[in-house]
């Protein structure tokens, strides 16, 4: 794997109120940054050293987006199936510098990213995020991401995320041994994450519903075998039921969706460490386009049905003591953030919110040793704030962050800094 090179130097923001381990904010304070990693953090302690007032801002660690696809920019489907690879790359170039540009520093793609444009980010070939990726989904045949082109005849051509290119893995497969060939084929090809659908979805273009279940408990379990055997998480698309209940129980490390779950499930993901990442920022955005006729009528059905359902797995969760992770799942990127607000509606403190976003997204993704925190010995990856961000309607407003950070590197620096860059 590819390791982005720190920038070198030492600077400093100046009495910034940065956020703590509780959600809420420290008292004014100074944070020195050296060589892109935080060095100190306390009243005074950037005296003498190359510094930018951050006076009456607040500072947070950058948004941790778990379920983002770099891959999704359009609704048209005639666009997406006449995508050629070379167009589809510089799309998703332009969607990683959007993304970092809004603040989000850190990024799991379930499906829409492979270890090359993981590589090609970190190698400073473009902006964007540090991000983990799964290269592909696995579905069975008939399945969530069976992209079958029926008038055609073709077997996944476009997939139905990421068009077909060589040595992309197959991600239709069928029983225990086509899946653990896959798995094989996928952890050599140096992915971070196995992303399996459990049940159908909303977006599917086969005839499925969201509480259907999908493989069997043979091929989860293969799935999650031969993964942990090459020391990779699995994540699984599931919104409910027994394709939900196969995978926590074969040992999924988080689930996507979750909109049917039950409390006697998530007792079950509380007790086997399986975290939620509920995604209500794209049901949102579905809503949005069934009700102008931008997604095809069978989809803008199942999401009417939905509707009322929305967020209710977020207070589920919680009341079982689930872990939650952020997760935009956006058809067409921009407004990813939305995500926290829809989270404090669900019934989440915005306290919580902050920590989900920051620390809590660190934490499932392997990091929170280096991410997630303003804290002496982390990577500075950061975002400041002109207002309190525990006041939720900021995330839905035009631009919250007014700058942003990646590794000590100045990614937008704020407006008012139009002098020297640091
Ligand atoms: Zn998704």
């Amino acid at each position: 794997m590819v390791m982005r090179s720190p920038q070198q130097g030492t600077f400093a923001l100046r009495d910034v109120r940065v956020l703590d381990d509780h959600g809420a904010f420290t008292p004014p304070v100074d944070v020195v940054v050296r060589d892109g990693v935080v060095d100190r953090v306390g009243a005074g302690v950037g005296a003498g050293v190359d510094s930018r007032d951050a006076s009456e801002r607040w500072l947070m660690p950058g948004i941790v987006d778990c379920h983002a696809h770099l891959g999704c920019f359009t609704t048209s489907t005639d666009e997406i199936l006449s995508m050629s690879v070379t167009r589809w790359t510089l799309e998703v170039a332009r969607n990683a510098a959007l993304l970092l540009d809004m603040g989000i520093t850190l990024i799991r793609d379930p499906a829409t990213s492979d270890s090359g444009i993981r590589d090609g980010i970190m190698s400073g070939a473009v902006p964007g995020p540090t991000l983990q990726v799964s290269g592909g989904a696995l579905s069975q045949t008939g399945g969530h991401v069976d992209g079958f082109v029926p008038n055609l005849g073709l077997e996944c051509t476009s997939g139905f995320l990421i068009p077909d290119y060589p040595g992309r893995v197959e991600h239709c497969v069928d029983g225990p041994e086509q899946v653990r060939v896959a798995v094989r084929k996928l952890a050599r090809a140096g992915v971070d994450w196995v992303k399996l659908c459990t049940t159908g979805g909303l977006l599917s273009t086969m005839p499925d519903r969201p509480d259907k279940a999908e493989f069997t408990v043979e091929e989860i379990e293969m799935a999650v075998s031969e993964a942990t055997n090459a020391g990779i998480p699995v994540c699984v698309h599931a919104y409910g039921g027994i394709g939900l209940e196969r995978a926590v129980r074969a040992g999924a490390k988080s689930i996507e969706h979750g909109l049917y779950l039950s409390p006697d499930q998530a007792k079950e993901m509380a007790d086997r460490d399986c975290w939620l990442v509920p995604t209500l920022a794209v049901c949102e955005e579905l809503v949005r386009l069934a009700k102008a006729s931008l997604i095809p009528p069978s989809a803008a059905a199942k999401v009417r049905e939905i509707e009322p359902l929305i967020g209710q797995q977020v207070e589920v969760a919680r009341a079982a003591g689930v872990r939650i992770a952020v997760g935009s799942d956006l058809v067409v990127q921009g407004t990813n953030l939305h995500e926290l607000a829809l989270l404090n509606r669900a019934g989440m403190p915005a306290e919580e919110v902050l920590l989900t976003a920051t620390a809590g997204g660190a934490e499932l993704l392997g990091l929170s040793g280096s991410h997630g925190r303003i804290a002496p010995g982390y990577v500075f990856d950061a975002i400041l704030l002109d207002s309190d961000p525990r006041d939720m309607a900021l995330w839905t407003g035009e631009r919250p962050v007014s700058a942003v950070f990646q590794g000590g590197r100045v990614v937008r620096a704020h407006e008012s800094w139009n002098s020297a860059a640091l």
